[in-house]
């Protein structure tokens, strides 16, 4: 498999190129240059998570370093469950589909286990150590430290907005040992991310350090979070021979991505409905045509306060109308949906499933009748007690990897808006 990039001014690379440089060279994000076409029946020898996400992943890590390792990666990386419960009556309620059982309590295990492994597998040249440098608005970071601690050859930066995340997601990507490194930028998480692409177009910095990229614009992320929505919605399809409608919580666009190209791959997937929070670039796109990046404003679901969604480029590149729906839940209808919920079902979601429920519920009713529809539920309602509690009026517990989260001692830089800053600290942390 060839990655051609979206600005179609780079040379094609292969898997293991495009995931060491994380953005091409001329600045745009890479695509695989052919889609494989599977069929639900490819699936049907491959129960378990990494088996189906082996066989899935195969023809895009095709004639790379990856290639011959890949059953391992995927059985390592997606060792945890992805279950479908019911949040109200069954076969009338969506499917919420928790892709929070990982060691961070979020989706981003996936596609960050996934990555790591498969730089190992790609085996940096001994003695060179590479430096993956994130930005995050929340989750990516404790995800991707997580997934970092202890691997050799690889170090990962963080940076993340002062002020902006919850002090459980504070203590989550602070508390990592060598080669993990957190800094506290000055700043939005805009400002995280427009860092992270300075010094990735800094030819000195980029060198010296073998930067390469994390974040969702990576091709380690994106395509290994195929495998959560292929799996559902084989599941769902199996059983009742309508492809499910999938509503997506979205920020920068990676997890919604990976469900577009499942579905373009040929998995059954049926319309695909976005949830924003009031950042409301995607919902101005949706009923304008016109895309216009904005500055992030911090909602409850801080890991999805994006303006300008990073995976955009992607979504545009791979032809018009991927996308049934964009539905803005505001904080109000954030809080009023967690309530709802909570008292009408017992289930409790986090601020980030919370909008794609409440967008399930804005749906058409012959929209929500004619197939089942599944809820990604996106992190455990526990990381977000500063919201949930005071809403649903009780505490909620720990699950055991998240307390053993904050059992762990932090440590942490502070750093200014400024790419010398940055490269002080590339310096300094090597
Ligand atoms: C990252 C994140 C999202 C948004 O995912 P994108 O891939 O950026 O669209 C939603 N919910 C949670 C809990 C997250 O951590």
């Amino acid at each position: 498999m060839r990655y051609v990039s979206t600005r179609g001014e780079a040379p094609a690379v292969d898997a293991a190129d495009a995931l060491r440089a994380g953005v091409a060279p001329d600045g745009g994000l890479y695509m695989p240059s052919a889609l494989p076409a599977f069929s639900p029946g490819d699936f049907s020898d491959t129960p378990g998570l990494g088996d189906l996400a082996a066989r899935l992943l195969a023809p895009f890590f095709a004639d790379s370093p990856v290639e011959s390792a890949l059953p391992t990666i995927c059985r390592d990386a997606f060792d945890f469950p992805c279950p479908r419960v019911s949040a109200g009556e069954p076969g009338a309620d969506p499917i919420v589909l928790e892709l929070f059982h990982g060691p961070t309590g979020a989706f981003k295990d996936f596609g960050a286990r996934f990555l790591f492994r498969a730089f190992g597998a790609i085996g940096q040249s001994a003695g060179s150590t590479s430096t993956v440098l994130v930005a995050t608005s929340g989750d990516t970071g404790g995800a991707v430290g997580c997934a970092a601690e202890g691997v050799t050859g690889t170090r990962a930066v963080i940076l993340f907005p002062a002020g902006r995340i919850s002090a459980f997601q504070e203590h989550q990507l602070c508390c990592w040992t060598s080669p993990v490194q957190a800094a506290r930028i000055d700043g939005d998480f805009d400002a995280c991310q427009a860092l992270v692409k300075s010094a990735f177009a800094d030819p000195g910095l980029r060198q010296a350090h073998n930067l390469t990229s994390a974040n969702s614009i990576s091709i380690g992320r994106f395509l290994p979070q195929m495998t959560y929505w292929a799996r559902a919605a084989l599941d769902v399809f199996a059983e009742t021979g309508i492809a499910p409608g999938l509503v997506i919580p979205t920020g920068n666009l990676g997890n919604a991505f990976a469900a577009v190209l499942a579905r373009a791959c040929g998995l059954p997937i049926g319309p695909i409905v976005l949830a924003t929070n009031a950042n409301a670039t995607l919902s101005d796109w949706f009923s304008t045509g016109r895309y216009q990046s904005r500055p992030s404003i911090a909602t409850h679901a801080n890991a999805m306060d994006v303006g300008a969604p990073s995976n955009f480029e992607r979504l545009a590149n791979l032809s018009g109308d991927q996308i049934a729906g964009v539905c803005l839940v505001d904080d109000t209808a954030i809080r009023d949906r967690i309530e709802t919920c909570f008292h009408e079902t017992g289930y409790i979601a986090c601020p980030h499933t919370a909008t794609a429920l409440e967008a399930w519920h804005r749906l058409p009713g012959p929209e929500q009748q004619a197939r089942r529809w599944i809820v990604g539920a996106t992190a455990h309602p526990a990381k977000f007690a500063e919201t949930v509690e005071p809403v649903i009026g009780q505490p909620v517990a720990l699950p055991p990897a998240l307390k053993a989260v904050l059992d762990r001692p932090v440590r942490c830089q502070n750093l200014r808006n400024e790419l010398a800053d940055l490269a002080r600290l590339l310096e300094g942390a090597a």
